[in-house]
C-alpha cells in the first residue's frame, strides 16, 4: 500500500499516466454510473480510451447482475461494452467454483440475487435458494426438524433483498453441518447505491449474519481479493505494471488495484469524498485523485 499522498489529476500527470498504461480496469458504480444514472461525460471518455487503443475492463462489485444482465444495462444506457469485458463479483463466484473444480453433482445454496443463480448455471451448477427462497418462512416446531439438502457442498452470500431467517438457517446449516462445505461472499461492501439518490446496506451485512451464525470467514472473490484481478490477468494477458484501476472506494477498488500493483486513479464521483481521503485514519492512498472521469478529457484537451 502506497502512504504517499495522492496527487490530484492534471495536465501533465494525465498525459504521463496515458502513456504509461496499455489497460484501464474501470469499477462501475460511482464512476461509470450511479444507481442507474450515467455519470456525466462517461461515453466520450471512453470513446477517447478506445480511440487510442487502450484495452476496457469493467470490474463490479455489484452482484446482483450477471454479465448479460450487465451487457444489457450497458447498452440502455447508451455504451457499446461487450460481454467479454464485465467482471461483475456475481461472475467471479462462478468462476471461483470453476477454477477450484467445484464438483458439478454437488449443489450450491445462494443467499443473493438473481445474477448469482444465473451465473452459476451458466457455469453448469445447480444453484439452490436465491429470488426462490425470498418468500419462504422458517418455521419451528418441537420434534421437527429444518430439512436442508445434503448435496449443498458450498453456499455463496451476496446482496439479497429478500433476506429472510429461513435463509440464513438454511446456508447456517449447509455450513455447520459439513466442515467441508465452501463459503463464498461476492463481496463485503458497507453500502452501496439502489438508486443514485442514496445509499442502501451493501452485501457485507449479509455476509456478517452468515459469519456471525456460522462463526467462519468466507473466501471474498469480489474486490479487494485477489480472484478476480488473477482471472482477468491471465483471460486478458495483461500485465499490471501498464494497467491501471479506476474506481471510487479505497478499501474495495483503490486495494484491488494496489494488491497486485497496478496504478491507481480514486474518483470523486461515488462514495469517497476528498475529506475522506485526506483524513489521517485513511490508510490507502492512490497514486492519482480527481472529480470524476471524464475530466481526462479537459486535462488532455480532447
Ligand atoms: N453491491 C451493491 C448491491 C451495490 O448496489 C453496489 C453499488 O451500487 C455495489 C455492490 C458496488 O458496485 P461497484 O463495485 O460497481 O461500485
Ligand atoms: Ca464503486
Amino acid at each position: 500500500t502506497s502512504t504517499a499522498a495522492a496527487e490530484l489529476l492534471s495536465g501533465v500527470n494525465a498525459k504521463v499516466l496515458l502513456d504509461s498504461v496499455d489497460a484501464f480496469l474501470f469499477d462501475c458504480d460511482g464512476v461509470i454510473w450511479k444507481g442507474d444514472k450515467l455519470i456525466d461525460g462517461i461515453p466520450e471518455t471512453l470513446e477517447m480510451l478506445r480511440s487510442k487503443g487502450k484495452k476496457l475492463v469493467f470490474v463490479t462489485n455489484n452482484s446482483t447482475k450477471s454479465r448479460i444482465q450487465y451487457a444489457n444495462k450497458f447498452r440502455t444506457l447508451g455504451l457499446s461494452v461487450s460481454q467479454d469485458e464485465i467482471f461483475s463479483s456475481s461472475f467471479a463466484a462462478a468462476m471461483y467454483l470453476k477454477v477450484n473444480q467445484f464438483p458439478p453433482q454437488k449443489k450450491v445454496y445462494v443467499i443473493g440475487g438473481e445474477g448469482i443463480v444465473q451465473e452459476l448455471q451458466l457455469a453448469g451448477f445447480t444453484a439452490l435458494g436465491g429470488p426462490e427462497d425470498g418468500e419462504k418462512r422458517a418455521q419451528w416446531k418441537s420434534n421437527c426438524l429444518f430439512e436442508h439438502d445434503k448435496e449443498v457442498g458450498a453456499v455463496v452470500v451476496g446482496l439479497d433483498p429478500d433476506i429472510n431467517y429461513y435463509k440464513l438457517q438454511y446456508g447456517t446449516l449447509c455450513i455447520r453441518e459439513n466442515p467441508g462445505c465452501l463459503f463464498i461472499a461476492t463481496n463485503r461492501d458497507s453500502v452501496g447505491h439502489m438508486t443514485d439518490l442514496q445509499e442502501w446496506p451493501g452485501a457485507g451485512c449479509m455476509v456478517g449474519a452468515i459469519c456471525a451464525s456460522t462463526e467462519r470467514e468466507p473466501v471474498v472473490v469480489g474486490k479487494p481479493s485477489t480472484f478476480m484481478m488473477e482471472f482477468l490477468l491471465q483471460k486478458f494477458n495483461l500485465s499490471t505494471s501498464r494497467m491501471c484501476m479506476v474506481g471510487d472506494r479505497l478499501d474495495t477498488d483503490i486495494l484491488f488495484g494496489q494488491n497486485a500493483g497496478c496504478k491507481t486513479l480514486l474518483v470523486l464521483s461515488g462514495v469517497t469524498t476528498k475529506s475522506i481521503l485526506d483524513d489521517p485514519s485513511n490508510k490507502i492512498q492512490p497514486d492519482y485523485y480527481t472529480n470524476k472521469v471524464s475530466d481526462i478529457l479537459g486535462l488532455l484537451g480532447e
